[in-house]
């Protein structure tokens, strides 16, 4: 089996010199990460390479060598550079999922060329994805892509993992374009996150924005399963762990450490990014350096900053800032023989970064928010010898593992200055038991489990997904309903109204029945074999209204009255509602805004379908629970529906409606389509070799399934042809 991941860099940047092209590793955690992944598949990559490729020649002869390595090379232009990559996802999307509202930029551009990267992306998948290939696609640059692919090739599996934050709903909800992006994620089978917080924030978003339903970690869409976990990223421990193994990084750490004989040293170890806390932690040292002369000249902060974006505006400006404050510490502390900050901008090699981890006393990771954040880790990992303190801040994901590091909130500068007191302070049998408590976890969840439980699971849902698509009524099963339908002398066909005939709508009463709709019912009933029945929830004054001039036949509160020989019948020994139940309904409903209660003769619903997913979820808990009691005493059903609470007479489903239909005459061809669970009723009761088609979700009732409610109206055209 063949993986194939797609992030927005591949794991080698190229770069040119005098008209040459080399090659050099890409920075950042996501591409160090998976690099090192060790899987049993064959891993092919689509990305960038890190550079504007003006010339086609100069593309070939990149893609011919890329090639070598499985990667396949997605060239941007100098404006789709600037307005995706440096304008919606590192100006938008990047600071909004950092809850750096402030700096979120909104421009037009930036989200066309978003939509056409990620078209670009996929002209790229469609050249190499093969249909048992598994498909990851890495991170915030290509939310679009999934939901793309999966129209490209209906049956692969898609999975998507997010390495940075996604925000609350509140700070989401500002995104113009939020119902695309989720959209464009729903497109998985399988969407990972690095903590359970950021997956609710998912969840909650796709409900709110998207009106969707989910059951904890998934969700229903488009007749599959889209399952929403966490996976936290983790690191190749051993490599760290066994780096100073190597004489040569011995040696590197040897002279460090001599640079540092009688000093602490903290180390810190970042991207320039306004996300990382740099400014917070240099305020928090200096005001240590402030409140505890003893230790000048006997510490020294490390800040290794990594540049990055610096041609995004924001960047640019925090690079002076972060160069300001150093020289003002340095220039304020500074003596002959000490620096109280060693400032490096530039990034460092594996081994020199390892040797760095290794010496220092302290490592001070503060970031503001951080996805996850894999220095913290790294440094972990690479004490062997279980030296050292971490210092972390709690906004970042490794801090739900890590939590025997000296937590802090980076937005306090006195928790900054006490941690560090705190980390020199600290006695070493206590460093050493948080350090081997914390390798323990580091040393677990390694970067080949992240993705091996990753893949796993995208396995297991996908082809789980495959087995349900086969109930998908594509035009190839169409057909053998179709024949059976044209060869059957006398047909039953129920319909059920509301999500099936016609779509929801906000308010229940705006969604009668059109032109079309009331043409295509009359068309379907001329056929003399036809025996047509709306067999619906609404109440029989209504659907007498809409439909009492078509020769059709009519139930109406689920059977409690049905149409026949032009009468209208009633079905069920009903009484006048109880006072009771009648006033927990209305108190619900007047305390829930955008909700509404219909009171039927043999149903009251409490309809909630625009309320907010939380409070309708609790308020249906308390209505529900209010309601057992008297329903009980009355003997009435309480049923839960789609986006309503019923309370209704036990004796009338809409199984019963088909039991009497079937009572009355025998057919040859017996077909129901409906969405709701009220709809399951009328499936159960169906003779085998029915046909029962489910709209949206799946059935465990229904033989097929339909995408949606507008693809009805066009197969009983179709079926009529
Ligand atoms: N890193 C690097 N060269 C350096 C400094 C850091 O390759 O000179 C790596 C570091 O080892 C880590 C990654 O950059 O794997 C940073 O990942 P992290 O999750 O901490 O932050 P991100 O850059 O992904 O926001």
């Amino acid at each position: 089996m063949r993986l194939v991941i797609i992030a927005n860099r591949l794991p080698l940047k190229a770069s040119r010199e005098n008209n040459e092209y080399s090659f050099s590793k890409s920075e950042g955690g996501l591409a160090t990460g998976l690099d090192s992944l060790n899987l049993d598949l064959e891993k092919i990559w689509i990305g960038w390479p890190g550079i504007d490729v003006k010339y086609e020649e100069d593309k070939k002869l990149i893609t011919n060598r890329l090639r070598e390595y499985n990667f396949h090379p997605v060239f941007l232009s100098k404006r789709q550079i600037h307005e995706f990559y440096e304008g919606y996802s590192n100006s938008k999307l990047w600071p909004l999922c950092h809850y750096f509202y402030a700096l979120v930029k909104y421009d037009n551009k930036h989200w066309n060329a978003y939509k056409e990267v990620n078209s670009l992306f996929l002209s790229k998948a469609a050249e190499v994805i093969r249909k048992d290939d598994i498909i990851w696609v890495q991170d915030y640059h290509l939310m679009l892509l999934p939901q793309m692919i999966r129209e490209l090739r209906v049956g692969v599996s898609i999975g998507y993992f997010h390495h940075i934050p996604f925000p609350s709903y509140e700070l989401f909800r500002v995104l113009p374009e939020r119902a695309d992006i989720l959209k464009g994620l729903l497109g998985c089978d399988l969407i990972g996150f690095h903590t359970h917080e950021y997956m609710r924030h998912f969840i909650s978003a796709s409900e709110r924005v998207l009106d969707l339903s989910y059951s904890l970690d998934k969700v229903w869409t488009d007749n599959r399963e889209v399952y929403v976990d966490t996976y936290p990223m983790g690191i190749n421990y051993q490599k760290f762990n066994d780096a100073i193994l190597d004489p040569n990084i011995q040696r590197l750490a040897e002279e460090l450490r001599l640079n540092y004989i009688d000093k602490k040293l903290i180390l810190s170890v970042d991207r320039l990014d306004y996300s990382k806390g740099i400014i917070n932690r240099l305020k928090g040292y200096a005001s240590f350096l402030k409140n505890n002369p003893e230790y000048h000249g006997k510490i020294s902060l490390t800040m290794i900053i990594v540049p990055s974006r610096d041609t995004v505006e924001s960047y640019a400006d925090l690079k002076t800032k972060v160069d300001q404050t150093i020289g003002a510490i340095n220039g304020q502390y500074s003596k002959i023989n000490w620096t109280p900050v060693n400032y490096f901008y530039h990034s460092f090699s594996f081994e020199e970064l390892v040797a760095m981890y290794y010496v220092a006393d302290i490592a001070l990771v503060t970031p503001l928010r951080d996805g996850m954040n894999l220095v913290a880790k790294e440094y972990v990992a690479s004490k062997r010898d279980l030296s050292g303190v971490l210092i972390l801040s709690e906004m970042a994901g490794a801090s739900i593992e890590l939590m025997d590091a000296i937590l802090i909130n980076p937005n306090e500068i006195q928790e900054i200055e006490d941690s560090i007191l705190k980390a020199i302070k600290m006695p070493e049998e206590e460093k050493v038991k948080s350090m081997k408590r914390m390798q323990a976890v580091v040393s677990r969840q390694t970067i080949e489990k992240w993705a091996g439980d990753f893949i796993t699971e995208l396995t297991t849902i996908g082809s789980r997904n495959k087995e349900l698509n086969k109930k998908m009524l594509y035009p190839q099963k169409e057909n053998i309903i179709k024949s059976r339908y044209e060869k059957a002398d006398s047909r039953l066909i129920l319909l059920d109204y509301d999500g099936t005939l016609m779509a929801f709508k906000s308010r229940p009463e705006d969604a009668y029945p059109d032109e079309y709709l009331l043409g295509l019912l009359t068309r379907l009933s001329e056929d003399k074999k036809n025996n047509v029945v709306i067999s619906s929830g609404r109440d029989h004054n209504t659907l007498e209204q809409w439909f009492g001039r078509l020769n059709i036949g009519l139930a109406a509160e689920h059977g409690a009255f049905y149409k026949e020989n032009g009468e209208w019948v009633e079905n069920v020994h009903k009484e006048t509602w109880d006072e009771e139940i009648l006033e927990i309904f209305r108190k619900v409903s007047d305390k829930t805004p955008r909700s509404s209660l219909e009171i039927k003769e043999t149903a009251l619903v409490w309809h909630f379908r625009k309320v907010d997913p939380w409070l309708a979820a609790m308020r249906s808990q308390q209505l529900v629970n209010a309601l057992i009691a008297p329903c009980t005493r009355h003997n009435l059903h309480i049923v839960k529906g789609n986006k309503i609470i019923e309370v209704k007479y036990p004796d009338c489903t809409k199984g019963s409606e088909v039991n009497r239909l079937l009572a009355l005459k025998s057919y040859d061809f017996i077909m129901a389509i409906g969405d709701d669970t009220t709809d399951e009723d009328m499936f159960n009761a169906l003779p085998p070799g029915s046909v029962s088609i489910k709209i949206g979700n799946m059935s465990e009732a229904a033989n097929f399934n339909m995408l949606k409610q507008t693809d009805v109206t066009t197969f009983l055209e179709r079926l009529m042809a």
